[in-house]
């Protein structure tokens, strides 16, 4: 297990990104400019390009400096298991029996984190306006859950998984993500633990100072990466 107790990781820095300010990681201004972060997390985030900055858009049609593609962290087994043992080991004296996502990512972060703490994983899928245990999955009445997710920008699908897991009646023990980017806005009403926070300004595309400056604007939508 790589050493990810010394608490390193939990550390402020002011990275090398515009308006990184020294702050608190549990400072949490809404809208603020400028990165909160875990520091080895973060280098892993931006070594895999799963750290973009520049100029996009955003799926509320909202311009921004910063964009996370998860996946590129994701497809990184070796680096997502060192970012995901440090999200692990802070859960390590919960009894947890039960890591259970949201689809998509968070099926690969509920099974590395399981497997970390010897657990079960499991993943709620949607249907309709909710999220539901498909596959056979359960979760016993009394069960220590776990939820897991790997970006959280609203918090609505980690609200709809600790739904299925109250309806269960399992035991939430907490939330864990590897970035949280909402701005302080995801509150889950339980311990939630984050690898990083990242806070950025988003515009409207009329007040938007990288579309005045002409910065080209990307659609990570549609961006097409590497050779053609
Ligand atoms: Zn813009």
């Amino acid at each position: 297990m790589p050493a990810a107790e010394g608490d390193t990781t939990r550390e402020p820095m002011d990275g090398a990104d515009p308006g990184g300010a020294r702050r608190g990681v549990l400072s949490g201004a809404p809208r603020d400019a400028g990165q909160l972060v875990s520091t080895e997390v973060l280098e892993i985030l931006k070594e895999t390009g799963a750290y973009l900055t520049g100029h996009f858009l955003l799926s509320s049609g909202l311009h921004s400096p910063v964009y996370i593609e998860k996946f590129r962290l994701l497809e990184r087994p070796d680096l997502a298991a060192k970012a995901l043992a440090d999200l692990a080991a802070r859960f390590r004296g919960d009894r947890v029996d039960v890591v259970m996502g949201p689809t998509t990512g968070g099926i690969i972060v509920a099974y590395e984190v399981a497997r970390t703490l010897g657990a079960r994983a499991i993943f709620a899928e949607r249907e309709g306006d909710r999220r539901i245990l498909r596959r056979g999955f359960t979760i016993a009445p009394g069960e220590r859950v776990l939820v897991v997710e790997d970006v959280v920008t609203t918090g609505l699908s980690v609200r709809e998984v600790l739904d299925v897991a109250a309806n269960a009646g399992g035991t939430v023990v907490g939330v864990g993500v590897i970035v949280d980017r909402s701005g302080g806005r995801a509150d889950f009403g339980v311990r939630t633990e984050r690898l990083v926070r990242v806070e950025f300004e988003t515009y409207d595309p009329e007040e938007c100072p990288l579309c005045r400056e002409n910065v080209p604007l990307v659609d990570p939508g549609s961006r097409r990466l590497g050779p053609a």
